[in-house]
């Protein structure tokens, strides 16, 4: 079965920065995504479009590509109790920023009181990334996974 627009794809993946020393893997459980539905990288979805599970492939990808330039002006002043976790913040933490528009990564710059400054970049912006891809299954998304656009199960949501 080919990856196409709302099949289930589960893959393994290692990815490392050629900007930095991030690195990180699937581990154990492959990851699974909902092809289609803007739930990975759109640059990753044209590399997996029309392969099949067992196939491999390495996927290199500009700033552009993946997590967009970084933003000089991009550092913001939030209440503490907008993001998690809340306790013995330390600046180059990563932290999720709740707003109306869901939750976000951001990185800590400085802690006050009441307040933080994050650099609201993502940790990746400006980074030239390397995925290392292993697709280990291609499966026909359900009625339920299409209405939530996202794939359930191993490697998915859990409600
Ligand atoms: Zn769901």
């Amino acid at each position: 079965m080919k990856i196409e627009k709302n099949k289930v794809v589960s893959f393994h993946y290692g990815l490392s920065s050629m900007d930095s020393d991030f690195s990180e893997s699937s581990g154990e459980q492959p990851m699974a995504y909902l092809h289609g539905h803007r739930n990975i990288l759109p640059a990753m979805e044209r590399a997996l479009e029309g392969r099949e599970a067992g196939e491999t492939l390495s996927l290199s990808l500009s700033p552009e590509d993946a997590y967009g330039p970084r933003r000089p002006t991009a550092v913001q002043r939030v209440p503490i109790k907008h993001v998690s976790p809340q306790k013995n913040l330390k600046p180059g933490m990563v932290v999720k920023v709740h707003t109306d528009r869901g939750s976000r990564d951001a990185t800590v710059i400085k802690v006050g009181r009441f307040n933080v400054d994050l650099d609201t970049n993502h940790p990746l912006a400006g980074q030239h990334l390397q995925f290392e891809i292993e697709i280990v299954e291609v499966r026909d998304a359900s009625a339920e996974e299409l209405t939530h656009g996202h794939a359930h199960g191993v490697g998915g949501h859990h409600h």
